[in-house]
């Protein structure tokens, strides 16, 4: 806000100038990311600053709805009136309460491993791991578009790093062979890429690290919930939950969409995070509210799996119909459903067209994804009526056409 700041001569003008510099460089580069105002709650109709009436959304995570789903919200209340707004504290001092302790044995039961630590964003929780289980005797092997996270993640160890081509098993091989003098390998993988909702080939990075001696490391946050016959993830829908070792995932998509991530492994590295990871350790704990919601999310994905199914027909609808309506569609059978275009520019105008047509979309380009490769990324969610999945791909062709993208 100017009316508090002054600007002043010396070292904070010049320091003005660099930054103006730099942000006039990303607009020109037409890269600019702007953020629309929501002025509703989460869900699949909001309201957004500046258009009228009843928005159809299109871009959140919020894969199964459950964001604004009343028993989660009901759970957020009564936590906050139970345990307050937060704990003022990190876990170790005075910062953990028991939902935090009932919260992390319902995830480690949910994935099926022994043990699990919250975090508060699943980017902590890839920022905390691999500095702790990982030394310079050790490799790490990462897909190329591994999640922006999991690269900062990997900076922050001293582990020897091997880059693999993404989703590319004879390069993975390729790796752990020049690899192979070092104490402990681990694979790291996405389990679904989020720009191009593409699913990794686990079994086959499975078979390739047993072959090799190497763990395996996944980051679930775009699929805990809802892939697999029981919302387990990636590891479950690919048959290898007992093959992966370590998965990390987020309270801020599907389960919830609050904020909030954690790892769920074997117990000694748990014990380990607890006493060395730095955000963990740094950083104040879970909000009960937040703790709340993401307990109630996944209880009623513990009680049912329907839930988990919910939104599958409705992203092959999506799909089927976009496809027969001549758009391409990125990935297979994932809610993340990009409609590729090729140039930023038109991603971009497609997408203010959309918003025009009542229809919450947006665009991504270079740096999110390669340069040529720009794409409208729809997101469907269990809460989105067949009308509403309708609606969005008849705005599609409409504005398609009008850009020369269909017929
Ligand atoms: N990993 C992946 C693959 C993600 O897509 C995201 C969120 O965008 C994160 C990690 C970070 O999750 P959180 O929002 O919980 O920090």
């Amino acid at each position: 806000n100017s009316d508090f700041f002054f600007w002043g001569g010396g070292a904070i003008a010049e320091a003005r100038s660099v930054l103006e510099h730099e942000l006039e460089t990303i607009r020109t580069g037409g890269t600019w990311k702007g953020e629309r105002i929501i002025t509703s709650k989460q869900g699949p109709h909001i309201n957004v600053d500046g258009s009228r009436g009843d928005i159809l959304n299109f871009c959140a995570n919020n894969y199964l709805g459950l964001s604004s789903h009343p028993q989660v919200v009901e759970a957020g209340i009564e936590a906050l009136k139970k345990y307050g707004a937060g704990l003022s504290s990190v876990r170790f001092i005075c910062g953990t309460q028991d939902i935090h302790k009932d919260l992390e044995q319902k995830l480690a039961k949910f994935h099926e491993r022994e043990e699990c630590i919250l975090y508060a964003s699943c980017f902590d929780a890839n920022a905390g791991l691999f500095e702790v289980l990982l030394g310079p005797d050790d490799a790490v092997l990462s897909d190329e578009l591994n999640h922006a996270s999991i690269i900062d993640g990997i900076r922050l160890c001293r582990a020897k790093r091997f880059r693999y081509k993404h989703m590319d098993l004879n390069d993975l091989e390729t790796q752990l062979k020049q690899s192979q003098s070092s104490r402990m390998r681990l694979v790291v993988t996405d389990g679904v890429f989020s720009m191009d909702g593409d699913v990794a080939p686990l079994k086959g990075i499975c078979d390739l690290a047993e072959q090799y001696g190497a763990l395996v490391f996944i980051d679930e946050c775009h699929a805990t919930g809802f892939m697999g016959p029981r919302g387990r993830g990636t590891d479950e829908l690919l048959g290898v939950m007992d093959r992966v070792h370590i998965v990390n995932s987020t309270l801020g998509k599907a389960l919830g969409g609050a904020a909030g991530g954690y790892t769920v492994g074997p117990k000694p590295l748990i014990d380990l995070l607890r006493q060395r990871s730095r955000p963990y350790l740094f950083s104040n704990s879970l909000p009960p509210p937040v703790v709340g919601c993401a307990t109630r999310a996944v209880e009623l994905l513990l009680a049912s799996n329907e839930i988990a199914q919910s939104v599958g027909a409705k992203t092959m609808r999506f799909r089927n119909k976009m496809t027969e309506a001549g758009f391409t569609i990125s990935g297979s059978a994932h809610p993340i459903c990009p409609v590729m275009l090729g140039d930023a520019r038109l991603a971009s105008l497609m997408a203010d067209d959309m918003l025009k047509l009542g229809v919450y979309v947006i665009g991504f380009s270079y740096p999110v994804v390669p340069k040529g490769k720009a794409r409208i990324r729809v997101q469907i969610s269990a809460a989105h009526t067949d009308q509403d999945i309708d609606r969005a791909v008849d705005a599609f062709i409409q504005t398609g056409r009008k850009h020369g993208v269909v017929s």
